[in-house]
């Protein structure tokens, strides 16, 4: 089962994967973490590309760099550790993509849907959460120097924010979660959702 996290930097992405990591081990599993971009020797390196600031990028170049590196994290790890029977956990995948670089930066939606197509070779998350928080909150929680994506701005990220949402709203394997509560709250219903898709995947 493929499992991937989303929403706008500083929602508690990271915070939710280690405890959802951390459960799955506990309870006797053996799941393969990502994060998109990186994870391979090329992911790594188009990542520090793409969020650092010192390469210019058109919108395009920059959109065609993330699905590389998905192209190649698809290939080198996850399509081998869901083979292997494995629970893959990834932060951020396509949809950030589509997000960023379609409702936010304006590229066409249903171009980056069929360009993800052809550089995942059509392999989706079986579920998504994505962790929603007023843009306010989460730029107050973050702490690290603002990547390429985070120093466009409070109007950019609330675009972010809408497109997330609008997905979600389409796509039946994407669900929203409240993250403006405690961590615990939150990665409990994260967990309830999780166990019963995989209840529902292995009916
Ligand atoms: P992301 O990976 O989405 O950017 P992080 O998990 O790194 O987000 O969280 C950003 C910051 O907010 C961190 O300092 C983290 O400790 C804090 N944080 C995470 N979850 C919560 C929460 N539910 N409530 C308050 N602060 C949180
Ligand atoms: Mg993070």
């Amino acid at each position: 089962m493929f499992v991937s996290f989303d929403g706008v930097d500083g929602a508690g992405k990271s915070t939710q994967i280690e405890l959802f990591l951390a459960w799955l081990r506990a309870s006797g599993r053996d799941p393969a973490a990502c994060r998109d971009p990186g994870s391979t020797p090329l992911g790594e390196a188009l990542r520090g590309i793409v969020l650092g600031h010192a390469t210019p990028l058109d919108l395009r170049a920059e959109m065609l760099v993330y699905m590389a590196a998905r192209a190649q994290l698809t290939a080198e790890l996850i399509r081998p550790a869901l083979a292997a029977g494995k629970i893959v956990v990834s932060d951020r995948y396509l949809l950030a993509n589509v997000v960023y670089q379609g409702h936010a930066g304006g590229l066409d939606v249903q171009d980056l849907w069929e360009v993800g197509k052809i550089a995942t070779s059509g392999l989706s998350p079986d579920l998504t959460f994505v962790l929603d928080l007023p843009v306010e909150l989460a730029a107050k929680r973050r702490t690290d120097p603002p990547d390429r994506m985070e120093s466009r701005g409070l109007e950019f990220q609330e675009r972010v924010r809408q497109g997330f949402l609008t997905e979600a709203a389409r796509l039946e394997s994407v669900l929203v979660v409240d993250a403006n509560r405690t961590a615990d709250a939150i990665q409990e219903d994260i967990r309830s959702a999780f166990t019963a898709a995989l209840k529902m995947l292995s009916a």
